[in-house]
């Protein structure tokens, strides 16, 4: 296994100090399948008390230390240490009511989610594995460490965590822990919609995203309430959303499209979503059909703003590419070239805002025009410009504005 510097270093100092320590979770699950971890995880047979003797001179973190977590920065590198633990009684279907340490790794490698997730290493010692974690690697397969049913009771999130790692690795799901899936999902309705909102951001950029939703639309939609539809544009969406570039907005707005803007943005409000989703979202999808052709970018521009008419696009793409499969590269070409056109207007300088028209408020003023009338006289003039039916020119604006008194 590949182990970076600093992981090793912290392994080497609580050995030294007479603790056992290993690598854990999901750097040893990534390096399995090839992938480099991005981040060391460290377990530790180490009392938290022990483990700040251990790094006494090192820089520490301790926000996690009641649940035995330490973070030590190691060459500037941060890593989790955490104490062997077992977890308590489930209270509200998610937090442990109490953390308990133990000396004892089989104990801490039990209480995780999936057999993938539940191997350790260690340098000279080599892999820990109990539960099978390799063969599912090799099987590409997702299975609880125990009782399937009984792992999602004392925590449901489990349930979306199943998800996000299969669609992340392309996994199925094992038979006994998708059953137990079907069978538990109404506990889903006990995870704050903090947790939802961020297993469900982690899975619909995975790459297999499309198929777990599909295999387990139910689920989702016991999860989400405000997300159900019907069979054919659930199908849809999820077409649009294989076709999709990996970013939040597009994959939200694509799942949701046929849902609507307004109801769109109740599913991302009931999951707490940052504002700028929700609203990114809105604005796509309240102008999802708007017309784009290299004629029609600058008024597109004033419609969506510079940001956000790339999101559009690219989401006019995906939902292109879905209608039309097998015609990926002439659609393709087709939305680089009005890509390329926006950048160059853009580049240009071109007027697609009020503040870049040439005529303003007061100009409007001087000619005797009050009020609400001169907002509106602006943004006429604004269409016009953008429109390619006048010119964003001080003097020819000015003498329209005459005309149209
Ligand atoms: P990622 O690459 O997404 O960070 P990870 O495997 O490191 O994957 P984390 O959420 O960082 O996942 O959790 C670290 C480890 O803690 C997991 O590998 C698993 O062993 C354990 N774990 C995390 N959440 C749970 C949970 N809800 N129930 C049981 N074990 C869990
Ligand atoms: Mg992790």
């Amino acid at each position: 296994m590949i182990i970076s510097q600093a992981a090793l270093q912290a392994i080497r100092l609580l050995n030294e100090g007479g603790y056992e320590a290993y690598l854990v979770g999901g750097c040893v699950r990534d390096d399995m399948l090839g992938i480099l971890p991005h981040d060391y995880d460290i377990c530790t047979a180490a009392l938290p008390e022990e483990m700040q003797q251990v790094f006494h001179a090192f820089r520490t973190v301790e926000t996690g230390l009641k649940h035995g977590t330490l973070t030590v920065l190691v060459d500037s590198e941060p890593l989790e240490i955490t104490t062997y633990r077992l977890d308590g009684e489930y209270l509200d279907k998610r937090h442990p009511k109490e953390v308990t340490f133990t000396r004892n790794l089989e104990n801490d490698l039990s209480r995780r989610d999936f057999t993938v997730n539940a191997m350790a290493f260690h340098p000279d010692l080599g892999l820990v594995d109990l539960f099978g974690g390799r063969e599912d690697c090799k099987r590409k397969t997702i299975r609880c460490v125990g009782n399937a049913a009984t792992r999602f009771t004392e925590d449901a999130l489990r349930i979306l965590r199943a998800f996000r790692f299969a669609a992340r690795f392309r996994f199925d799901i094992e038979e006994n822990t998708a059953r137990a899936i079907f069978d538990k999902q109404h506990l889903l309705k006990n995870i704050s919609a903090e947790r939802i909102a961020s297993e469900m951001n982690g899975l619909l950029q995975a790459e297999g995203a499309a198929d777990i939703l599909r295999t387990f639309r139910e689920v989702f939609f016991t999860a989400m309430p405000a997300l159900q539809m019907p069979d054919e544009a659930w199908h849809r969406a999820l077409q649009v959303l294989s076709c999709c570039e990996k970013k939040l907005p597009l994959l939200w707005s694509a799942l949701l499209h046929p849902l609507g803007a307004e109801q769109a943005k109740t599913v991302l409000q009931t999951l707490k979503m940052p504002n700028a989703l929700q609203e990114d979202v809105y604005a796509l999808l309240a102008h999802l059909h708007l017309p784009l052709s290299p004629e029609k970018m600058q008024y597109a521009l004033m419609v969506m703003g510079k940001e956000r008419i790339f999101l559009l696009l690219s989401l006019q793409q995906a939902l292109h590419s879905a209608e039309h499969s097998g015609r990926e590269t002439e659609t393709a070409a087709r939305y680089g070239m009005l890509q390329q056109k926006t950048e160059a207007l853009l580049a240009s300088g071109a007027c697609y805002t009020l503040s870049s028209l040439a005529v303003k408020g007061n100009d409007l003023a001087a000619l005797g025009i009050q009020g609400k009338k001169i907002g509106e006289t602006l943004h006429k003039l604004l269409e016009k410009v953008v429109l390619g039916e006048a010119e964003n020119d001080r003097e020819q604006l000015l003498l329209l504005v005459r005309n149209m008194k």
